[in-house]
């Protein structure tokens, strides 16, 4: 049965971080969002001195494969979800922006060996987490990941990378800003398809990795976003994530997997998002002396109070589905279902629900007076990053009806 009941170590630290979102983000939101590439050092500097107390785990989500079935479950994937959703109320592009292992991070817990996850995700000695950065996407290539070009080949002890990385968050900040690590996504052989790809750990600093380019972005603007070369770029042969055989069955899924943690953390920054746009339409109505009135029929409500519990609605279908995506995974369950679902209905519904809130405040929603507008543009990535609302669906689609990817693309 599932139970989102959580430890009351949890209450507190969703407290703890409401109290950061609420002081420290939202009144330095506007700031970065205008000054896109300037770096919110304070804030880092205050996020990594309360990280060494009560850190945001991105970087070691993920299923317990040795989970002991008599121990209470660790709630470490829902705490990330419940957490996330509290900061990215206050700002998701400076919870971007928070010195964390990231993606990266969730590629090295979830194909990693153990030596692996001690040496790539070790803090630094000061208790600092390191950056870390996913480079999957290229020019020619985002949905269709079997479409990778990037290569990786062996010459000797090492793994020689050759391509083009684009869009990728928190790159420059791993690659070049700080003492982080990529994990990119190349193919050790283009004929094997998606069998053939894999992931490597390349860190910062390596000759041959250069950031060539920050973009200028429609939204979540704190968060650095680069392209990065790779020219004949050598890492260590052990820096290869799981195994280097190339297996036609099963191989590219193992890979695949780092999303069953990732995704469900994409819908819960949506809903962060979301919830902001909700509370301060709700503050907004209420000054307007408009009062929500719970339990009368349809029929009789106005428009603007059906468009508001729709969108409460929303939100609170989203949470669930993202819940239970993040209760699986802390339960040993695959959830890969369940996940991409969380993914799809939330990155759905804060794009609807922050359109709204900006129609249903009138001219000032399209102010910049308020942080409504900017909402609605840090709302669309979600629908976009770890696999877009279209492939999600596909993803939904295949596992319940149980086509391949062969069979439903
Ligand atoms: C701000 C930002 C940050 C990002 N961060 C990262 C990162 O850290 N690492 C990384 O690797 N990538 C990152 N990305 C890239 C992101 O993951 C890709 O943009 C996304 O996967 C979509 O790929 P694409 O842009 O190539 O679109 P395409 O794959 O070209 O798709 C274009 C449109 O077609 C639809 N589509 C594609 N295939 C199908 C299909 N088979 N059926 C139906 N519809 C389909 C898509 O849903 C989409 O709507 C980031 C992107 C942005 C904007």
């Amino acid at each position: 049965m599932i139970d989102f009941e959580l430890a009351p170590e949890l209450y507190q630290r969703r407290e703890m971080f409401r109290a950061v979102a609420r002081d420290v983000m939202r009144p330095i939101s506007r700031e970065y969002d205008e000054r896109e590439h300037e770096q919110p050092v304070k804030f880092w500097e205050m996020m990594w001195a309360a990280s060494r107390q009560a850190e945001v785990k991105i970087g070691q989500v993920g299923r317990d494969e040795k989970r002991d079935e008599k121990k209470e479950p660790e709630q470490r994937n829902l705490a990330t979800i419940v957490l996330t959703e509290e900061l990215c109320w206050g700002d998701a592009g400076l919870y971007l922006s928070i010195p964390n292992p990231g993606l990266g991070g969730a590629a090295v817990a979830a194909a990693g060996t153990s030596e692996q996850k001690e040496r790539f995700l070790k803090r630094f000695k000061d208790g600092a987490p390191k950056w870390g950065a996913m480079a999957i996407t290229e020019p020619g290539c985002g949905s269709d990941s079997a479409a990778i070009t990037t290569t990786a080949r062996r010459d000797g002890d090492h793994w020689v990378i050759n391509g083009t990385k684009i869009f990728c968050t928190a790159g420059e900040m791993a690659v070049e800003k700080s003492e982080g690590f990529v994990v990119v996504w190349a193919t050790l052989d283009k004929s094997a398809g998606r069998a053939g790809i894999k992931p490597f750990v390349v860190e910062h600093h390596t000759p041959g990795m250069t950031v060539v380019r920050v973009e200028d972005k429609l939204g979540i603007r704190a968060s650095d976003t680069a392209a990065i070369v790779f020219e004949d770029c050598r890492v260590p042969l052990d820096h290869i994530l799981g195994s280097p055989e190339i297996r036609r069955e099963g191989g590219f899924k193992d890979v695949m997997a780092t999303f069953d943690a990732t995704r469900p953390i994409v819908a819960a920054m949506a809903i962060g998002v979301g919830r902001a746009a909700l509370d301060f339409v709700r503050d907004f109505l209420t000054q307007q002396n408009i009062t929500i009135r719970y339990g009368l029929s349809p029929r009789r409500l106005s428009a603007v109070e059906r468009d508001f519990m729709e969108m409460e609605v929303q939100i609170e279908a989203a949470r669930l589905l993202t819940w239970r995506a993040a209760w699986m995974l802390d339960m040993g369950q695959r959830n890969s279902l369940e996940a991409s679902m969380a993914k799809a209905k939330a990155g759905l519904a804060v794009t609807l629900i922050t359109q709204k809130a900006v129609e249903l405040m009138g001219p000032l929603g399209y102010s910049r007076r308020f942080l409504v507008e900017k909402w609605m543009r840090d709302a669309k990535i979600n629908d976009i990053f770890e696999g877009t609302q279209q492939i999600n669906l596909m993803i939904i689609a295949r596992r319940i009806l149980g086509y391949s990817s062969k069979e439903l693309s």
